[in-house]
């Protein structure tokens, strides 16, 4: 079949398997550029690494380090002549590639929250690896069934207290226009810590450890975002900051956990990138798109890929010890984060609007990015040509 995009809001109901396959190798080509990462995982979870940051993490951990890696993933595999979903095609590419390298690549798709997944995961692990040197967890997901209580949750982006106006991106449309989200209610603060707070991180490493099946020096390592303080009220101060709260609190109890073994939990505060999880999230493509023209201006643009690379190679693998913020954490977003950086975005937020957006904003930079996840726009991918979407992971096969 002949497959292009078909963008319904801030999703991409489409996906194609060559283009797919093309933005791993961008990937994995990126991670090889800089040379091998010495002293880095061998045997890796990437729990949410068919994606965005977790995706960069599996790429950076087989083809950077040689790592053999498990992903796992909650993706719609193709069926019924429909293309599957991006992280289905980009995890069939990732372990294409670690086979051709000898490496094992396995992959579970299926709920990462329940109980029986994690029970499989820890049988493949014993079976194939023996035990993980680094437990990554990049989960992003709007809604979670508790195994405790059988309760699903469902996530919410809200601001907490007040409602909060500002100026949101139609990237459908192109245009700009404010946008008011009411504040969240203490059920939806509550249901949002449930899904995105770390409550099932602890789990999945509690279940490895009494499984035995974490290494001496063992690592683990979860995602958070910070930004500045125009997306403060819909996310650092919103329902998603209290889940990331929470979050960066279990980190210390899975600190005190692997530090037995000689090991380390933490929280990575990465950049802002375009990925499915964030271009649902209201104000920060806008953000984005501002933040791109800024960020490439000053030659520090980066990707996922990037900024995985840089914080294994630069950060968690270059022999010296972590160094932290005042909070705990790791600071990928250093560059983001720049005074210079901010100060031109806030100087170029209130001037933003439909008619200056090209002049101000890298929408186009963006809009590149967002199509490049579900695998079009590629350089090289023939998008006329008839393709087979009924590609299957090696691993998934029987
Ligand atoms: P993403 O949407 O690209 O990836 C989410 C991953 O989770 C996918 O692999 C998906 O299959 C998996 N997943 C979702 N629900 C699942 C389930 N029930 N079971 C198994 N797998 C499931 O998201 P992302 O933007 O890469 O986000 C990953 C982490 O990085 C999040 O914690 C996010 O807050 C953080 N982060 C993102 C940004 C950003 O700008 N995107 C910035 C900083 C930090």
């Amino acid at each position: 079949m002949i497959i292009k995009p078909k963008i319904r809001g801030f999703v991409c109901i489409t996906a194609h398997p060559d283009g797919c396959a093309k933005h791993v190798e961008e990937q994995i080509k990126h991670v090889r550029s800089n040379g091998p990462i010495k002293d880095g995982p061998k045997n890796v979870l990437i729990i949410g690494a068919s994606t965005g940051y977790g995706l960069a993490s599996r790429v950076a951990a087989a083809f950077g380090s040689g790592a053999n890696t498990l992903g796992i993933f909650f993706e719609r595999p193709p069926g019924n002549g429909k293309p599957a979903s991006a992280g289905w095609y980009n995890s069939a590419a990732v372990e294409i590639a670690a086979a051709k390298e000898g490496l094992y690549a396995g992959s579970i798709n299926g709920d990462a929250f329940s109980d029986e997944l994690k029970t499989q995961a820890i049988e493949l692990i014993k079976k194939e690896m023996g035990s993980v040197d680094l437990v990554v967890y990049s989960l992003a997901s709007p809604r979670r069934t508790d195994p405790a209580d059988g309760q699903t949750y469902r996530s919410t982006l809200k601001p907490i207290g007040q409602p909060f106006t500002a100026n949101n991106l139609d990237t459908d449309r192109k245009t700009i226009s404010p946008i008011t989200i009411e504040p969240a209610n203490e059920e939806e603060i509550h249901s949002t810590v449930k899904v995105m707070g770390g409550e099932d991180w602890e789990r999945w490493m509690e279940q490895l450890e009494a499984a035995g099946c974490l290494a001496e020096g063992c690592h683990s390592v979860a995602y958070d975002y910070v930004g500045p303080e125009v997306t403060w009220p819909v996310y650092h101060n919103g329902t998603i900051g209290q889940a990331k709260k929470h979050l960066r609190e279990t980190a210390e109890r899975i600190d005190a956990l692997l530090k037995i073994k000689r090991g380390a939990a933490f929280i990575s505060v990465n950049k802002a990138v375009v990925t499915q999880a964030s271009s649902a999230i209201p104000v920060v493509p806008l953000y984005i798109s501002i933040l791109f023209k800024v960020m490439k201006k000053a030659g520090l643009h980066e990707d996922c890929i990037q900024q995985i690379d840089r914080l294994f190679r630069t950060r968690m693998y270059d022999g010296s010890a972590l160094v932290f913020d005042e909070e705990g954490r790791v600071r990928m977003d250093d560059w983001e984060m720049k005074p210079e950086i901010q100060e031109q975005v806030k100087a170029l937020w209130p001037v933003v609007n439909t008619e200056t957006i090209d002049e101000k904003t890298d929408f186009s930079g963006y809009q590149e990015n967002f199509l490049k996840l579900f695998g079009f726009g590629l350089s090289g991918v023939d998008y006329e040509a008839d393709v087979d979407p009924d590609l299957d992971i090696p691993s998934l096969k029987d």
